[in-house]
């Protein structure tokens, strides 16, 4: 028995060494449960090349998409707790629970809680043509096409799917919701007409709008936004939806378990990245706006999550919506 209990000492005492040694130069995955090329990969790799200066090693992301980021999220609950597989999800952490009947992890108990890292708005885009240049048109536009309307998503669970969901919901009206691994494929589909409609964020869609690509709406924020090429959109809520308001947010987690002083050069890393001048400069171009209150500290980031499980969890019952 002394000598089992000796050898588990000894065990425990290597990892502690290894954990004092991460990343000890070996290359950390960074999963995003989102197509690449989309709103949250954007910001992985944003996060990865800031971070990765603080780290001193090499950080590569893994798009694990699908299911509404359930697939890449259960990668990471069940990834080693070593802190070289991480997860970077968004508001989706929190309407997962109520979103789906099953899944495979509980969002409170199978991840440690590294640090949010921004909020980003969303905005209400239409396909090319589509014959409604102002919210007051696409208004008029959805009654006369009730029925006929596809309204892209990234899943179940994704921003763009609670979006859409809020705003089906405020307008009374039900659209077909087409869903994607990302909204990377769902705006490559807008732009070619295969769907009418996209609420995502604007780290997606800031370029395409900037550019006419695509006809923009209105923001989702409660106040408009001061990016140069997003300003003179109204928001929602004072288009007539009173109190529609929907800021997507970001944040870092690794699997259940991670040895305290790995969980602590990560999110000093988190930290750092928030005050990396590229890193900033990047992020407000797309309209994102970095985090730099306490929720940037685990314990912080983990209580806003369950504010927001407790804040979407009843919404999202009364809108009937689930997975199996
Ligand atoms: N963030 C997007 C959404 O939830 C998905 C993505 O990143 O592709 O709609």
């Amino acid at each position: 028995m002394k000598k089992l209990f000796a050898l588990a000492a000894i065990a425990a005492a290597a990892v502690g060494a290894h954990a004092q040694d991460f990343p000890a130069g070996k290359t950390v995955t960074l999963v995003v449960p989102f197509a690449a090329g989309g709103p949250t990969d954007r910001v992985a790799r944003d996060l990865a090349e800031a971070m990765q200066k603080t780290l001193g090693t090499t950080i590569v992301v893994d798009n694990t998409a699908g299911a509404g980021s359930s697939i890449g999220t259960a990668k990471v609950a069940r990834a080693n707790p070593d802190g070289y597989t991480l997860l970077l999800n968004h508001i989706g952490m929190s309407t997962m629970p109520a979103l789906y009947r099953k899944l495979p992890f509980n969002v409170e108990t199978d991840f440690e809680y590294l640090g949010m890292v921004n909020e980003v708005p969303m905005t209400m885009i239409g396909k090319p043509g589509l014959p409604a240049n102002n919210y007051k048109e696409l208004t008029t536009w959805i009654a006369a096409n009730k029925g006929k309307i596809n309204l892209g998503n990234a899943g179940l669970g994704a921003a763009s799917h609670l979006c859409g969901l809020l705003f089906q919901s405020a307008l009374k009206v039900e659209m077909t919701p087409v869903p994607y691994k990302g909204t990377a494929p769902a705006i490559a589909d807008l732009l070619g007409g295969q769907i009418d409609l996209l609420c995502d964020q604007t780290t997606n869609t800031t370029s395409q709008i900037e550019a006419k690509k695509v006809k923009a709406y209105a923001v989702t924020t409660s106040k408009r936004l001061t990016t140069p090429a997003l300003k003179d959109l109204p928001t929602l809520d004072e288009s007539g939806l009173k109190g529609f308001e929907v800021a997507i947010w970001h944040g870092v987690y690794a699997p259940k378990g991670t040895p305290a002083p790995v969980l602590k050069k990560l999110n000093e890393a988190i930290k750092a990245a928030m005050k990396d001048p590229g890193f900033i400069q990047r992020e407000e171009a797309l309209g994102a706006v970095i985090t730099t209150d306490k929720r940037t500290e685990p314990a912080e980031h983990k209580k806003f999550v369950s504010a927001e499980i407790a804040k979407w969890g009843p919404i999202i019952k009364a809108a009937g919506v689930y997975a199996d």
